[in-house]
């Protein structure tokens, strides 16, 4: 595997991986591609504060681990997972840039998660941590805060339409996630027996 710490160009993906699926492999390889960044760090949110996420952050972390392995030029990061209370992004490329001082940081996220950014903690303030990549999922146009636009990179890709809600919808329902999950995530699932409580 690639060393992030030797990388100079380091996409940033956060989220919840809840589980991590299909469509979130496509973005991190589309944006490796085309940004021509060196490496991929999945970095999933310990409490996502806007969400009702009832699986372990350590099972969302290992099921991020098994999805990555064999890529080479993506791993998955504990720093939310480790720091105490609500996960800010801010927080986030705050410590990466300790971690990897030399790396120029793209924080990477689809366009649905973009456009409640101006609710986040010090979102104008993430520019200078990060240019933003914005990954269109749903084909609609993008609008961009203009405290943001200068470093705000759009990113038109054919996006795979998976989303971890229709994953654990399956679940519930008894259905396979074939197709839509690397079939490792689907074992430790089935093995962890997530998603099935409808509590
Ligand atoms: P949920 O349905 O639980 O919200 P999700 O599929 O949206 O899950 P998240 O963990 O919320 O997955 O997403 C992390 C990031 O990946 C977000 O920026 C989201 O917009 C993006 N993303 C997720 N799935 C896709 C996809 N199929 N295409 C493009 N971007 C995606
Ligand atoms: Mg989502």
């Amino acid at each position: 595997m690639t060393d992030p710490g030797h990388s100079s160009r380091i996409g940033v993906f956060g989220g919840t991986f809840d589980p991590p699926q299909n469509g979130h492999l496509a973005v991190a390889q589309a944006v490796l591609e085309r940004l021509e960044l060196d490496h991929v760090l999945f970095v999933p949110a310990g409490d996502p504060w806007q969400k009702n996420v009832k699986t372990p952050a350590i099972d969302r972390f290992a099921m991020v681990e098994i999805a990555l392995l064999g890529q080479e030029r993506m791993s998955v990061s504990s720093v939310d997972i480790e720091r105490q209370g609500p996960t800010y992004t801010i927080d986030t490329l705050t410590d990466l840039a300790n971690l990897y001082p030399s790396a120029e940081l793209f924080f990477i996220l689809g366009d649905d998660a973009f456009s409640g950014i101006t609710s986040w903690k010090n979102y104008e303030q993430l520019t200078q941590l990060a240019t933003i990549v914005v990954v269109s999922r749903h084909g609609t146009p993008v609008e961009v805060p203009t405290k943001l636009s200068p470093s705000v990179n759009l990113l038109e890709m054919s996006a795979l339409p998976i989303s971890s809600t229709q994953c654990r919808d399956r679940i519930k329902e008894g259905h396979s996630l074939e197709g839509l999950v690397p079939a490792g995530v689907a074992e430790y699932i089935e093995k962890k027996n997530l998603y099935r409580r409808t509590t």
